[in-house]
């Protein structure tokens, strides 16, 4: 690597975090950009999104989903591997996304701590041995309460690893926010619930509720460092990969 790694939202919770780990890792640090103008000591402040994707061999992204088409344009044109951890995109935005890896390698993961992925993989295989009609599956994720977006990224995540082992589409079964005269359950139906408070770095369980049993798959994360690890470990990986659309799955080898 020769320029080294980028950094979007280097001010952030998590750009901070990704400064250390690119350290830790022993790799080059070509700078950052953040929105309110302030870096981090010791970091290369670029002026733009563009600027930072022409300056880096990867930019590893945490910042809003507003970002989301602006940023896959510009590391697209400057031929930049791209690692995304933004949460609440909308479906535009992911098809830039997907548009932005027909040029460069990009990892898009909603989480990139390793033990998330076990859960994801676990998910889609209990979802495809247990019915629908018997096993309600719900999720309930708890945040932080600077937190924007809801459900998290991690529980839609755990959706889709839902929906797949079922073998239908996310958007068509899931039911969020429930409130006032709902209605009975829809059979099939895959729930959401989100909690917001405190500094909660990270909770998330996927229930599949039986009429006679109940199985909980759980992940808590502690310290939002096992991301900033996972997405430096990610940025390097995509040194020297074709052109795709990776995910965090790939990185480790799981697929
Ligand atoms: P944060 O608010 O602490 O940091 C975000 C930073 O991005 C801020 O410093 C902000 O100024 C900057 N920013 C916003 N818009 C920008 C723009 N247009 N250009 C440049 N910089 C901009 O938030 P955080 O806790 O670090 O989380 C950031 C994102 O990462 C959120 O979407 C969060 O949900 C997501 N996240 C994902 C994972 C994962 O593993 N995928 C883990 C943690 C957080």
């Amino acid at each position: 690597m020769d320029k080294g790694i980028g950094i979007a939202g280097i001010a952030g919770r998590m750009g901070r975090l990704l400064t250390e780990e690119v350290a830790a890792a022993g790799a080059r640090l070509a700078g950052g950009i953040d929105r309110s103008g302030s870096g981090v000591a010791g970091a290369a402040l670029f002026p733009d999104i563009a600027a930072l994707a022409a300056g880096s061999d990867v930019v590893v992204d945490f910042t809003h989903a507003s970002t989301a088409i602006p940023h896959a344009r510009a590391v697209a044109a400057a031929g930049t591997a791209w690692v995304l951890g933004t949460s609440g995109l909308s479906a535009a935005d992911e098809t830039a996304v997907a548009e932005a890896a027909r040029h460069v390698p990009v990892v898009y993961a909603p989480n990139f701590a390793p033990g998330v992925n076990l859960v994801l993989a676990l998910a889609e295989k209990l979802a495809a041995a247990l019915p629908a009609e018997q096993y309600d599956a719900e999720i309930v994720e708890m945040h932080h309460r600077q937190k924007v977006d809801a459900p998290s990224g991690t529980a839609i995540g755990m959706g889709r690893a839902v929906a797949k082992g079922r073998g239908v589409r996310l958007e068509d079964v899931a039911e969020s926010g429930r409130d006032g005269h709902t209605g009975p359950r829809k059979t099939g139906a895959i729930g959401f619930a989100a909690l917001r408070g405190g500094q909660v770095v990270g909770e998330h369980t996927l229930l599949f509720a039986a009429a006679t049993e109940h199985i909980a798959l759980s992940h808590r994360a502690f310290d939002r460092r096992a991301f900033a690890t996972g997405a430096i470990r990610a940025a390097l990986w995509t040194q020297g990969r074709p052109p795709g659309l990776y995910s965090m799955m790939d990185v480790l080898g799981m697929r």
